[in-house]
């Protein structure tokens, strides 16, 4: 399904199999908001499996996704457009343990391993984590102009409070 967006040609907000999607909550204590992007290789396929593979563990639940939105790369333009979305879990990971399975995840997922080094396909941000204000060296909650990205503020509209 594609949505269309009046406002700016450049921007596709589209639907695949888990994205929309909610799932039951299991109780866990705290909430967050996690970014997900790629602009290498199948990303929607690639985020599905991501989705998957977060709800088998159980210091995780998802229970929501929100559409995907297709946006024109900024910065250095020559490169494919990005895929992006935004995924509401439940977690009892801290934030700072959050941030590193969710490095280990775009490790995991995220690197073509025919070559060293070669591209990452796959970003994972916390963009909140319940109300916390946290800025540290490592991490900074919310994430630093969330709210001046499309890619985020336009799929964060699809999910429930
Ligand atoms: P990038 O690959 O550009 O998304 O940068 C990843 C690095 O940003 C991580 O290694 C974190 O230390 C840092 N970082 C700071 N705040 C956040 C956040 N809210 N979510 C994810 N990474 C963050």
């Amino acid at each position: 399904m594609r949505l269309e967006l009046s406002n700016n040609p450049n921007l596709l907000l589209f639907t695949s199999n888990l994205f929309p999607a909610t799932f039951n909550a299991i109780g866990l204590k705290h909430y967050a908001i996690i970014g997900i992007g790629g602009n290498v290789g199948e990303s929607v396929l690639l985020f599905e499996r991501v989705i998957r593979y977060l709800q088998q563990g159980k210091r995780i639940n998802v229970i929501q996704t929100a559409p995907l939105l297709k946006n024109p790369p900024f910065g250095f333009t020559e490169q494919p457009d990005f895929i992006n979305s935004v995924i509401k879990i439940e977690t009892n990971l801290s934030p700072f343990q959050l941030l590193k399975y969710l490095l280990w995840v775009e490790k995991r997922f995220g690197r073509k391993r025919t070559f060293k080094n070669a591209p990452r396909t796959l970003d994972l941000d916390i963009i909140f984590y319940d109300k916390l204000n946290l800025r540290t060296k490592r991490l900074i909650v919310p994430h630093p102009h969330f709210h001046e990205r499309e890619s985020v503020m336009i799929p964060l509209r699809f999910l429930k409070d």
